[in-house]
């Protein structure tokens, strides 16, 4: 049932095969009796399906015409930070979340405001969220719509009103402090389906299914074994625990493993995948001395949606030692390969290998790296990477690629079985890494690490060695069968949007660069154009509404890298466009980035520059880069802050007016010595870089 719409290369008869589809979708809703599998004109899931194929049906806007499209209407999420949304739309209604779990209904025929439901979610959890206060969208199921907030509950509100039916809190007590929700709910089998993210600040993955309409839990899957001297949950947990050393106490920074983003589920065999996360510890050797796999860290695991069962697993990247997540979107399809058609799944991530693997077992078929990596060669037959040693060296610094922010993050991939392509932004951050040969646990803290207990020293001003590689961020359309790149398109920076593809054989993606853009599918041709308000990190979507396709995205400059650094001139507040043919709305205009002077004028001390350098790597870094280097994204660089805000940094550290925004109150955690520190490295760092008269 999964590539139904897998149909020729397009001809001219589209209105007949469009019912066709419609018709073969609307069965696919008969036969399974499940809403969230697609109706052909809706965007009913988060993926589109349950196959996560983002692959649209609609024919009406093709390479043809594309240069007709114009704004329908836009709509002010009121957020000023990250957007990663992928908004749904269900019976003409659009649900959308903004920054801090906002929900937004809009109606798709005006643009205008259903209801907007707003969780409440406390400013400090902003503090546990390494990578923005971001929420990357909905479920909707029966009449109602699911929203899991940054700081841990799982909400069903009533899709007409916005309305609260019942809420649970997700998080167990040993999460409180590390998880927060970025991820979008799923709902597979009447179940919402739910995961969390916090690997980072040291805790034991799971994702727990609750009943859609009452909310009761109904089962929860634990990703890593926990503590080997009390019972195992079930037989997964006993094979996974002999894969960790226990000399290492892994339990104790509880392992990782989070499932903070791709679900789907195939009701033709019953299985549900996950994609899972990194260790806790980033370092292998801290969290697991002896080695071993590390189970089931950075791998696909298939369960039993009605259940939680386990029933195989594919690990990726062995023995975790590089942040290399499984967690980007996992696609399923049928390829024929070998003359024989073989029901897969699709998988780019962060670790810079397209892997393609039989979806009913869990056996490795291929895997290609689709960009330039260092840290493996390939993949032998088996299905484990060929490592290259001196990606596990710890005696000196290493730029290992791709680096922790991923060949390829959470931005979404799509798959037309018309192309037969796969589109996914590709890039690469500069990072080099250090081991932490003093590691201590999760919340080890120490001056000069940005990153508070990873075990690697990932400080960009610390480094005895900077990166080399230069930064790139491109669109990849990539034949999985083959397993080669088709085309692609270079852009200015890292961090794009994700994509989306259609019948009419068009591929829409935004860019970082602040614009929208429509593609060709077929050859990568450039169609149209727009600029929008920031740079767009969140994937598009298309639905039909009374005979007419709309395109919608939404927008927000953000997300971990988007937080200190740009790649455009624009920062506007998040907005939701919707394009049409022929569309005619004025677009929002664009408001620039304010880039002040360097700051000076306050008096400071060189002498504290030293330990203030390091006390900023640990506590700033990750959200306001480095002063007067970088430019600031939806997070001001303190270098260009006014003399009155620097000069007075304590009343911004401790319980200041901004944390009702999101910034952390440090009380507690810095001194006032500290913060004279931090002061002084702001400044001095800025009189270094200012041009000499
Ligand atoms: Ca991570």
């Amino acid at each position: 049932m999964l590539t139904t719409v897998s149909a020729r290369p397009r001809d001219g008869a589209i209105p007949a095969r469009k019912r066709m589809q419609q018709a073969v979708f609307g069965l696919g809703c008969l036969v399974l009796g499940s809403t969230a599998f697609a109706a052909g004109g809706e965007w009913r899931s988060h993926g589109y399906d349950d196959a996560g194929t983002r692959f649209s049906p609609l024919t009406q806007i093709t390479p043809d015409n594309a240069k007709e499209l114009g704004l329908a209407w836009s709509y002010d999420l009121h957020s000023s930070r990250g957007v990663e949304a992928t908004p749904l739309v269900v019976d003409g209604v659009m649900y959308v979340t903004a920054a801090w779990s906002i929900v937004h209904a809009i109606d798709v025929r005006t643009g205008k405001k259903r209801w907007e439901y707003d969780p409440k979610v406390p400013p400090e959890a902003g503090r546990k969220a390494c990578c923005d206060a971001v929420n990357r969208g909905v479920a909707y199921h029966e009449g109602m719509v699911y929203v899991a907030s940054l700081d841990g509950r799982l909400i069903a509100l009533d899709a007409g009103t916005g309305q609260k039916r019942w809420e649970q809190d997700t998080l167990e007590a040993a999460a409180k402090d590390a998880a927060t929700i970025t991820g979008a709910p799923r709902v597979f089998k009447g179940k919402v389906i739910i995961g969390n993210g916090g690997s980072e600040l040291g805790l034991r993955g799971y994702i727990t299914a609750y009943d859609a309409k009452t909310g009761k839990q109904a089962w929860r899957f634990y990703t890593v074994p926990g503590d080997p001297s009390k019972p195992f949950e079930n037989a997964a947990m006993e094979m996974a625990a002999k894969t960790w050393d226990p000399s290492g106490k892994y339990w104790e920074a509880g392992g990782g493993g989070t499932v903070w983003n791709s679900m789907v589920y195939d009701p033709e065999l019953d299985l549900m995948y996950i994609g899972v996360g990194n260790g806790a510890p980033w370092a292998h050797l801290a969290r697991s001395p002896g080695g071993g796999d590390n189970l089931f860290l950075s791998s696909i695991v298939a369960l039993r949606p009605d259940t939680g069962e386990y029933v195989w697993h594919y690990q990726e990247t062995p023995g975790d030692n590089w942040d290399y997540t499984a967690t980007q979107d996992i696609i399923l399809t049928d390829l024929e390969l070998d003359g024989k058609k073989r029901k897969v799944l699709l998988h780019a991530p962060k670790n810079g290998f397209f892997f393609v693997v039989d979806r009913t077992n869990g056996e490795f078929i291929s895997a290609k790296n689709f960009v330039d990596v260092n840290w493996a060669t390939g993949y032998d037959k088996a299905g484990r990477p060929i490592e290259n040693p001196e990606a596990r060296r710890t005696d000196k610094p290493v730029e290992v690629i791709p680096s922790v922010f991923g060949a390829h993050n959470w931005h979404s991939m799509s798959y037309s079985p018309q192309t037969g392509l796969a589109y996914f932004p590709a890039q690469y951050v500069p990072v080099t890494l250090q081991d932490d040969k003093s590691w201590s646990g999760p919340r080890d803290n120490k001056p000069g690490q940005p990153m508070s207990g990873v075990g690697w020293n990932t400080a960009k001003l610390v480094n005895a060695e900077a990166p080399k590689a230069p930064a790139y961020g491109r669109l990849l359309a990539w034949d999985p069968v083959a397993q080669k790149e088709v085309w692609r398109q270079e852009y200015v920076s890292p961090w794009n949007g994700g994509t989306l593809a259609t019948a009419g054989n068009v591929v829409f993606q935004g860019t970082a660069d602040a614009r929208f853009i429509a593609y060709d599918a077929r050859d990568g041709k450039k169609l149209w154009d727009t600029a929008t308000g920031s740079g767009v990190i969140a994937a598009p979507i298309t639905y039909e509404v009374d005979g007419e396709q709309y395109v919608s995205v939404a927008v927000g400059w953000g997300g971990v890298y988007g937080q200190y650094t740009r790649g455009s001139d624009f920062k506007s507040p998040g907005t939701v466009y919707t394009f049409k043919l022929g569309g005619t709305a004025p677009m929002p205009e664009q408001v620039a980035y304010q880039l002040g002077n360097l700051v000076q004028g306050v008096p400071y001390d060189p002498a504290d520059v030293a330990e203030g350098t390091l006390l900023y790597v640990s506590n700033c870094v990750f959200c306001h880069g480095v002063p007067g280097v970088d430019k600031g994204g939806n997070l001001p660089n303190l270098g260009y802050s006014p003399a009155a805000v620097i000069g007075n940094l304590e009343t911004y550290v401790f319980n200041g007016p901004l944390v009702s925004r999101g910034m952390p109150d440090f009380t507690g955690k810095l001194t006032s010595d500290d913060v004279r520190k931090i002061r002084a490295f702001i400044l001095g760092t800025a009189d270094a870089v200012r041009p000499k008269q």
